[in-house]
């Protein structure tokens, strides 16, 4: 039996993360993923990318990842505009405004998953186990004990579940959740459009659902075109022409035609809460605690924060001498982020219903409502804060702009 002090259960962004944060600080971390990872010249593009906060920057140049990252490929934007498609409100983000030299990076995934993966190999304190996958878990008075379906057997004081929004660790221990269908879905692919996208992130606000254009390298932009369910089978399989006068349509030609795309993928949208992120030995962080409507693209963003929270609550208790599975110990974790979450995934909810609705007072309301946050520029500085995750009580990971390490 291999002992550690904590096991983390999936290996992606956030668990990955969490990994190099912990081992950086000298804990004995055993990271267990079930997906090999693909060598970085044979990976291919994803359609789907990220909108990555300044808070989530800050905890890659923190582990001292993000120039791997960035010389990838992230697209700084500097503004942003959100209208809506039944009225003339408009609200225009620059970042100027804040004093900011961008509002986030477009990255995508794998650029971030090879630049931690990298990372981790070379931190002693991180034991990769990989392709593996956890067989049973076992939590007991003073310690978990995980077996891997490959017949090895590891312990830890705790055991973190990273492993996504289906966590098959949340369920084997039966960590209760509360669940919603949105009845939507989301188109993603990249797309090339005749006119400049200016590194701006548009969104237009569409009855079915929102439609975002995210911008790239060489006048390419990614979109996220949420829509009801039942509407997205025939645009993912229309011909490229028929796409791409629908969706310059959707768009209001904002950005002139559509000239070129690729692969189209569709995601169907479920919020997903647990009622505990912590149990005795066991800590659920980002998508195996709250899975969250992606239009402010905040899903991955609110994972780095749990990540950098959690690990700042582990290496603090060590410190004090303290034993980091208690429940005690962890119920920090819980308060710090479970609170800050739920704001998040309450004001997204809110957001897509209010511009879900076509009735007349409501429409001329948030049309109102938009027009006003431009003229506000109080509003602006409080809303933009949020979106780039600079507001609540940040972790020390996202606060710092340098390489550190939690044990200093
Ligand atoms: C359309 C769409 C657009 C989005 N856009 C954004 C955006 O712009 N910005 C943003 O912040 N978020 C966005 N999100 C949200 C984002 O995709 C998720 O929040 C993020 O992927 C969660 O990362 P994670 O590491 O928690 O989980 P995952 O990425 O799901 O990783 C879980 C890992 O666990 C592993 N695993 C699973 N089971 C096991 C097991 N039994 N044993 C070992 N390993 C296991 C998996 O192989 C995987 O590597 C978007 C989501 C959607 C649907």
């Amino acid at each position: 039996m291999s002992h550690f002090d904590i096991i983390i259960i999936g290996g992606g962004i956030v668990g990955a993360t969490a990994a190099c944060a912990l081992g950086e600080a000298g804990v004995q971390v055993a990271l267990i993923e079930a997906r090999e990872p693909v060598p970085p010249g044979k990976q291919q593009a994803d359609p789907r990318v990220f909108a990555i906060t300044r808070a989530s920057e800050r905890i890659f140049r923190s582990l001292g990842v993000w120039d791997a990252i960035h010389q990838q490929g992230a697209f700084a934007f500097s503004d942003m505009e959100v209208w809506d498609a039944a009225g003339d409100g408009v609200t225009h983000f620059d970042c100027a405004d804040l004093g900011e030299p961008c509002l986030g990076h477009i990255v995508e995934p794998r650029f971030i998953q090879t630049a931690l993966w990298q990372q981790l190999e070379s931190i002693d304190a991180v034991s990769l186990y990989c392709p593996a996958r956890f067989q049973t878990i076992n939590t007991l008075e003073d310690r978990v004990e995980v077996d891997l379906d490959d017949a090895q057997q590891l312990t830890a004081a705790l055991v973190i579940a990273a492993d996504g929004a289906r966590s098959p660790v949340r369920n084997t221990l039966g960590m209760e959740t509360r669940t919603h269908d949105y009845r939507q879905s989301s188109l993603v692919a990249l797309v090339k459009t005749s006119e400049p996208h200016n590194d701006t992130a548009w969104q237009r606000f569409l009855p079915g659902g929102p439609l975002a254009f995210l911008p790239m390298g060489d006048g390419w932009s990614s979109i996220v075109w949420t829509m009801p369910s039942d509407k997205i089978e025939r645009l993912l399989t229309a011909d490229k022409d028929v796409f791409h006068e629908e969706l310059a349509e959707a768009f209001g030609h904002r950005l002139g035609d559509i000239v070129d795309s690729g692969e189209r993928e569709a995601w169907p949208l479920r919020r997903m809460h647990a009622e505990h992120y912590v149990a005795a030995r066991v800590a659920l962080i980002s998508d195996a605690a709250h899975a969250i409507h992606p239009l402010a693209g905040q899903g991955v963003n609110l994972g780095l924060l749990d990540a950098a929270a959690l690990a700042e609550v582990i290496v603090d208790a060590r410190q004090r001498g303290k034993d980091p599975g208690r429940l005690s110990v962890l119920r920090r974790y819980e308060r710090w982020r479970r609170g800050d979450n739920l704001l998040m995934m309450t004001a997204m909810d809110g957001i897509n219903q209010v511009f879900s609705n076509t009735r007349l007072p409501l429409n001329q309301a948030r049309n109102l409502g938009l027009s006003m946050v431009n003229r506000s520029a109080m509003a602006k500085r409080l809303f933009m804060e949020h979106a780039m995750g600079l507001s609540g009580d940040l972790p020390a990971l996202a606060i710092v702009n340098e390489k550190v390490s939690l044990s200093d």
